[in-house]
């Protein structure tokens, strides 16, 4: 079935047999999270492959595999995100780190694919209006978006409204992390800020009115559910919401989050969701045209997309 990868971070799918090439020891142990207790602890699984991202060609390398593997996956277009400014401790330019990344995707013509550039909520204010700037410099020419990343519960959406204005202000479209390890009401400051995804959103099923904000706005979710459960978000596979949230008439958009951290493809992920929770291929097809049609493209590109996505699905039913 071919796909749609909306929300995929760059440092944490750097393929393992490269991840030891760098580093020159097996690195995977360091970069697995299941087991985690928390979202900070998953995302303490970073730190290993963000430290082997350090110069251009890893960079490329990374890009390029990462590309083959999606498009190995049976993905036709996906937004990779990552955050450039992890990537300068050897002396890139943040200019350099993206062009490093998009010359590896680029290398897999088989797979058309953006960057979307993450800040980070650590950061200070000054380096995410840097992120904002690499991206206002390099929209439409490989990169098409911007992000909000980090540790959501130490801090929550609510103390990043200016930054939006200013992105909305530049034009720039934006998905942001909310509703994941913080409450909905993270989710509720993504959509007054604009966004036009939520990645995670899964809180939202603990709020009626919420949930009635994302279905009346169309705001797609891009859920990731073994990301959910690596991050402790939820402890039984009975109670992730994936399944009402999508029937309910919420866009729902599925991906893995970290194809390293969470050690698995897209495709296990779709088998993963047809066994435990009764999706079936029309609802699979509904996701992957809902990513078509909240990608940050072009609405041209984007029927494309969904063309793309129906001919193969009447293909596989004929
Ligand atoms: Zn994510």
């Amino acid at each position: 079935m071919k796909k749609i990868a909306l929300h995929t971070h760059l440092d944490g799918s750097l393929d393992q047999a490269l991840a030891a090439e760098i580093a020159g020891y097996d690195v995977s142990q360091e970069m697995i999270g299941h087991g985690s207790d928390s979202l900070a602890d998953y995302l303490s699984k970073f730190a290993a492959p963000i430290g082997l991202l350090q110069s251009w060609q890893s960079l490329r390398d990374a890009a390029y595999r990462l590309a083959l593997a999606l498009a190995a996956d049976s993905v036709i277009y996906a937004e990779v995100r990552f955050c450039p400014l992890y990537h300068t401790r050897q002396g890139l330019y943040p200019y350099q780190v993206i062009q490093a990344v998009l010359e590896g995707l680029r290398a897999v013509p088989e797979l058309k694919s953006n960057l979307i550039l993450c800040m980070m909520r650590d950061f200070p204010r000054a380096k995410n209006e840097q992120i904002i700037s690499l991206a206002q410099e390099a929209l439409d020419r490989g990169v098409c978006g911007i992000d909000l990343a980090g540790d959501e519960a130490a801090h929550p959406n609510c103390e990043f409204e200016e930054l939006f204005a200013l992105a909305k202000q530049r034009g720039i479209p934006f998905t942001i992390h909310a509703g994941e390890a913080d409450s909905y009401q993270g989710i509720n400051d993504a959509i007054c800020f604009g966004a036009q995804r939520i990645g995670h959103g899964v809180r939202s099923a603990g709020s009626n009115y919420t949930m009635k904000r994302l279905i009346a706005k169309q705001i797609p979710l891009e859920i990731c559910v073994t990301s959910n459960f690596d991050t402790h978000l939820y402890r039984s596979p009975e109670e992730h919401p994936v399944k009402r949230l999508l029937d309910i008439g919420i866009p729902v958009v599925i991906d893995v989050d970290n194809r390293t951290v969470s050690n698995i493809t897209l495709e296990q992920e779709y088998e993963m969701l047809m066994q435990r929770y009764g999706f079936t291929e029309e609802d699979l097809l509904r996701c992957n045209l809902t990513a078509a049609l909240s990608a940050f493209l072009d609405p041209a590109e984007k029927v494309a997309l969904c063309q793309e996505l129906l001919q193969d699905f009447a293909k596989n039913h004929s």
